[in-house]
């Protein structure tokens, strides 16, 4: 044990006996080890600096900017945090009486109430715990409707080109055909494809608005005509919502059922997985089928109303609390204008940065110019000429300290370069990250190719990384 001329001998000697105590009481003698643990014998110094240094060869958010298309990794407000660790938060067990924890009930039905208003929807359960698994719950919705009126042979879902890969991964979990449409020489929504496309057998028309070029779906009004004329549902994937917030509401554009994803937008940080929240917001006549239970508010009182036809449930409890209580306290702190002011800057910076890069000519912009809050440039051209790919640029920006963009999506554009600056980034930082991507792009080829020379980690082969994962500390041995 860690001994230092601070502490008190007599102490330190009492404290060492009561913790040799401890294993004795907690675990029975048959279950104990018997010989000494095979861990390397550390003292606390050791120790402190093997875990700091850990945490410094990781990248995160606080580390600097984190531009993931798609993602939306900003930064995260510490109060939401501080705020969700108070006891009567965190150590709520929710198998308690609703009598006893009617705070959180309000809480929560206060949040369904916000994002009624952001999104223009009637309805929303805070269930799901995941932008995916909303999706999934929201195609449940859709399905179930369809068949309340009798309309069952609508198992078809069309989706853009340019949609994210979990929506046609959540339309085949939830039973459908997938039908593909490609996207105009603009980036968007062929109109006329989508008409043809179009039958009495589909279900639901899928689509993220602004889609994920960054570019706004100006014919959305037309859109939604066009698939209601078919008795068929619009979709909306609203994992983007960071920038439309207070300024266009997918409820308004004639979406039907939405999901919007709290952990990106609203303020938690997320990544590797979790934690996460992907409620889902329904107009008026899909209400009745929300999953159970609902929290109803009734003289006063907040209730768990398990009684009416549902899909039924679809995530153990109410969801994940916590990050509905960041999401809650987020939207309280910045109020109306102030969401509406982090769209208008996320958007400002996706255009200030799309158009130092253009300007540069390292990078080519296909589609459309204007974006909401990411775009997605390509180095095709590197490649053709140079033969220095998209995974080469973001690698090497690893070198410069950066976290790289998404790359290799969305599918149409080659050699995808995704870039999300979010509203949290100072232009200083916006400017540098530019930069250096100039910079790369007229580096030598070996050292592109190379890269990252300075990280901790070098290149790893992706292709053995994806067939034989490692997940559990015994496939380890293999390197052994
Ligand atoms: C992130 C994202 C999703 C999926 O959300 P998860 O929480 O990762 O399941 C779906 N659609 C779009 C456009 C996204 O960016």
């Amino acid at each position: 044990m860690y001994r230092s001329a601070i502490y008190d001998e007599p102490l330190l000697i009492e404290l060492e006996s009561k913790i040799k105590d401890i294993p004795e009481k907690v675990l029975p003698l048959s279950l104990q080890r018997k010989e000494k643990a095979n861990i390397p014998d550390l003292d606390e110094t050791q120790i402190v600096r093997h875990f700091l240094r850990l945490s410094q060869m990781n990248y995160g958010i606080e580390s600097g900017i984190y531009p993931l298309g798609s993602c939306t990794m900003k930064y995260n407000p510490k109060i939401c945090e501080e705020i969700a660790k108070w006891d009567c938060f965190a150590m709520t067990h929710p198998c308690q009486d609703e009598s006893t924890i009617q705070g959180n009930l309000q809480i929560l039905y206060e949040l369904e109430q916000m994002l009624c208003e952001i999104t223009g929807m009637h309805s929303f359960t805070l269930q799901p715990a995941a932008g995916a698994q909303g999706e999934f719950t929201g195609l449940l919705l859709a399905k179930t409707y369809h068949d309340f009126n009798k309309d069952f042979n609508r198992n078809e879902i069309i989706l853009p080109d340019t949609s994210h890969g979990t929506n046609p991964a959540s339309a085949t979990m939830a039973g459908y055909k997938i039908i593909e449409i490609p996207s105009t020489k603009e980036g968007t929504v062929d109109l006329e494809i989508l008409e043809k496309t179009l039958s009495e057998k589909t279900a639901c028309f899928m689509l993220t608005n602004p889609n994920t070029l960054g570019i706004f779906e100006f014919d959305i009004l037309k859109i939604s005509k066009m698939v209601h004329a078919k008795g068929a549902l619009l979709y909306y994937d609203g994992a983007n919502i960071n920038a439309i917030m207070g300024k266009a509401r997918p409820g308004d554009m004639g979406f039907d059922i939405v999901h919007l994803n709290l952990h990106k937008t609203f303020s938690t940080p997320h990544g590797g997985g979790g934690p996460g929240a992907g409620p889902i917001g329904v107009k008026k006549k899909f209400e009745r089928f929300l999953p159970i239970p609902r929290i109803v508010k009734k003289n006063d009182k907040y209730h768990f109303n398990y009684d009416h036809e549902s899909i039924g449930k679809v995530k153990a409890y109410y969801g994940n609390f916590s990050v509905l209580l960041k999401a809650y306290i987020y939207i309280l702190l910045m109020g109306n204008n102030g969401l509406k002011e982090t769209s208008e800057v996320a958007v400002l910076n996706s255009n200030y940065m799309k158009k130092k890069i253009v300007d540069s000519k390292k990078y080519k912009l296909p589609y459309k110019d204007l974006r909401k809050h990411e775009f997605v440039i390509s180095c095709e051209h590197l490649r053709q000429e140079r033969g220095i790919r998209a995974l080469d640029v973001a690698k090497r920006l690893l070198d410069y300290g950066l976290h790289p963009p998404t790359i290799y999506f969305p599918l149409i554009v080659k050699e995808a370069l995704m870039i999300e600056p979010t509203e949290s980034e100072s232009k200083k930082n916006l400017d540098k990250y530019v930069e250096t991507l100039i910079k790369i792009a007229e580096e030598d080829k070996e050292t592109v190719k190379n890269a990252p020379n300075n990280t901790s980690v070098k290149r790893v082969d992706e292709a053995d990384a994806v067939k034989n994962p490692i997940l559990t500390w015994k496939s380890l041995q293999r390197y052994k």
